[in-house]
């Protein structure tokens, strides 16, 4: 029986799940960050200033949806000089709209930007004491189940704009999904599309998503091609715009990566799947394993499918569709184990 691993009824929005604004060190303000990420086909943001969970549903409206969400940096403290300094980046998204509590609040530390100015608007349960940050895998492991275990959507941001590598990451465990690509750190020229991350984690057993999104900042002139809104975003599959059905979207990965191929199906169907999309040149197939699928645009007329084998032996696949511009889309990793056993 074909099983469609996007889900088959629904609609596709284009979602922005990290940006920053006014709130903390962004140059628009909630209202301009909608009305630009209307402007370019967007349906969803999710606002995730630095460290402070501030509500913006304010915001929504039959065509836009403002998730609610923070960012932390858990920075190195053996390391002293800005440039240098390890830091990992972790973003929290309420998975319920009334999940507004702020958790790991410390009173008076870590805010920066404008975020102290809305410091009195934050939630935190007052009986827990301030939240010391620690940068080690096993007490950012701890803050990423807490998150879960409190209705967040976790994920890692920008690896390699944090100086971060093999070691740190693979020690992560709790996130819902990583950062294939980060428009903010790209548009400054990090290479902060990152595949061979994404494949250490899951060969190395982490059963994660990947995401596309901008990490705005929006300090750069909007006519200039370094502005870093719209280089990167994740297209969700769900059943309504409404806030439960998104977030039910990301927890269950009905989800892809862009910087601009669409996916429009991706099936599986007697051990092979079959992705359909938008016109590639080429199309691979990624598994844990030493063997890997690839069509190839040899007419010069565009690929729009492809279909490879899946074994039970192989782990899991991904899939990245490359269009005529060298730009790139990515599926989330879907594994043997799931697949097979349903
Ligand atoms: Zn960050
Ligand atoms: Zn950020």
């Amino acid at each position: 029986m074909k099983k469609y691993l996007l889900q088959e009824n629904g609609n596709f929005y284009k979602a922005n799940l990290h940006c920053h604004t006014t709130c903390s060190d962004g140059k628009l303000s909630p209202a301009e960050v909608k009305e630009l990420y209307k402007s370019l086909g967007y349906s969803v943001v999710a606002y995730t200033d630095h460290d402070i969970l501030i509500p913006h549903d304010e915001l929504n409206d039959d065509d836009f949806l403002a998730l609610h969400g923070f960012e932390i940096e858990i920075n190195d403290p053996e390391c002293h000089d800005n440039l240098i300094i390890k830091t990992c980046h972790i973003c929290f998204v309420g998975i319920e709209p009334e999940n507004i509590t702020q958790p790991f609040w410390h009173r008076e530390r870590y805010l920066f930007g404008n975020a102290p100015k809305f410091r009195d608007k934050v939630k935190f349960d007052e009986s827990l004491p301030d939240f010391v940050r620690e940068y080690n895998g096993e007490a950012i492991t701890k803050m990423m189940l807490e998150a879960r275990e409190k209705g967040f959507f976790v994920t890692y941001n920008h690896p390699m704009w944090s100086l971060e590598s093999y070691p740190e990451y693979m020690s992560y465990n709790g996130m819902h999904a990583f950062e294939m690509y980060n428009g903010g750190c790209l548009a400054e020229g990090f290479a902060d599309y990152s595949p061979r991350v994404y494949d250490d984690m899951l060969m190395g057993g982490k059963k994660i998503y990947c995401i596309g999104a901008d990490d705005n900042h929006n300090h750069r002139a909007k006519d200039s091609r370094k502005y870093d809104s719209g280089w990167s975003w994740t297209m969700i599959k769900a059943d309504s715009l409404k806030y439960c059905d998104i977030t039910k979207a990301l927890v269950d990965g009905q989800f892809y990566a862009s910087e601009g191929p669409e996916i429009y199906e991706l099936t599986f169907e007697d051990g092979k799947v079959t992705v359909k999309c938008s016109e590639a040149d080429k199309i691979t197939c990624n598994y844990g394993v030493r063997r890997a699928g690839i069509e190839l645009d040899e007419t010069g007329d565009g690929i729009f499918e492809a279909s490879f084998d899946m074994k039970p032996e192989w782990k899991y696949f991904h899939i990245t569709v490359t269009g005529k511009d060298g730009k790139t889309a990515c599926t989330n990793a879907y594994f043997a184990e799931d697949l097979f056993n349903e």
